[in-house]
């Protein structure tokens, strides 16, 4: 009888052991679970998807360490031409953020961005910014053609730093202040960029672009007061006709021009055309719509193209 009762109480000592035991267990996987999610969703990156290079390289240096940006484009790709495959479109369905120029430049995102589910925070990069219009555009191109360059104006690329940071912080309050410094500093080093050009041109013995490629330079030509001639408009779709060639030939000789410059990422052949005919030497002048492969893979960033493109710019305009 007492050894019955003994086993009795040990078996009720021992099912409450165990079924504390049990419980610490449930409850120690339970909270680390927790734990768990919680720190999935602090690692979690914003994931933005952006379509021209400016807007990858604005939107890495806004979104830092909480951002993970995708350039849609191809690197190496000449973007006027550019539509998106499905899988791109994809891609833009499951992001965060997506980041365009604008319709100028993009109006396949202008056309499908009503089809985003809301999910999307979808960011016209070029609001609040003046385009202006082409001064020079090929017989395809209509008159009063707006230039979608808009990038190549260090204003007009803070304002779109400023977008960009706003977008993310509406998207991501939890690392708002980060954003907030982040934008503030790329937009000073766009500000001391800017100063350097404006210092860079005000001793030059020409102030005269002449460019074998299309006319991607109005914002830059406009804003520090240099004239700008292009071989192409707005877009490089269309081969130059013969006059325009003979034109700028004509302007190369006429005002004893020593360089002139060629596009990034398409053939040189057009500069190579007006210097074999004038004896101009040339110089890359890289608008930064893309990146080249191996930039792409070497880091290289807007702010290091725009500084190699004064280089040129110097050496092209006799600037002391
Ligand atoms: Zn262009």
């Amino acid at each position: 009888m007492k050894n019955m009762k003994n086993n009795s109480i040990i078996a009720v000592v021992i099912g409450a052991l165990l079924a504390v035991i049990i419980g610490i267990i449930v409850w120690n996987a339970m909270s680390m679970k927790s734990a768990q999610s919680d720190g999935a969703r602090q690692d979690k990156k914003l994931s933005v998807v952006t379509t021209l290079f400016p807007l990858y390289d604005f939107a890495k240096a806004v979104g830092g360490a909480y951002a993970d940006v995708t350039l849609i484009l191809p690197p190496g790709v000449e973007p006027h031409s550019f539509e998106p495959t499905p899988s791109d479109i994809v891609r833009i369905n499951q992001a965060d953020v997506f980041v365009y120029t604008g319709k100028a430049m993009e109006p396949w995102a202008e056309d499908m961005r009503s089809g985003f589910p809301s999910s999307v925070e979808t960011v016209d990069a070029s609001q609040g910014i003046s385009l202006i219009e082409a001064v020079f555009h090929d017989d395809d191109e209509p008159v009063g053609s707006m230039d979608p360059h808009i990038w190549l104006d260090f204003d007009n690329a803070a304002v779109m730093v400023s977008t960009i940071e706003k977008a993310f912080e509406n998207r991501d309050p939890a690392h708002a202040e980060a954003y907030r410094a982040n934008a503030a500093d790329y937009r000073a080093k766009l500000s001391a960029l800017d100063g350097e050009y404006r210092q860079s041109f005000s001793a030059c013995s020409t102030h005269q672009i002449v460019y074998g490629g299309h006319y991607a330079f109005g914002y830059l030509a406009k804003r520090y007061g240099l004239e700008y001639a292009a071989a192409q408009g707005i877009a490089p779709d269309a081969e130059p006709s013969a006059k325009d060639i003979a034109d700028l030939v004509a302007q190369v000789k006429q005002d004893s021009i020593k360089y002139v410059f060629y596009e990034e990422l398409t053939s040189p052949k057009i500069a190579e055309t007006l210097s074999s005919e004038t004896g101009a030497q040339l110089l890359e002048l890289n608008a930064a719509h893309n990146i080249a492969q191996d930039d792409y893979i070497q880091g290289v960033t807007f702010l290091g193209i725009m500084e190699k493109n004064l280089v040129n710019l110097k050496v092209g305009l006799g600037c002391r």
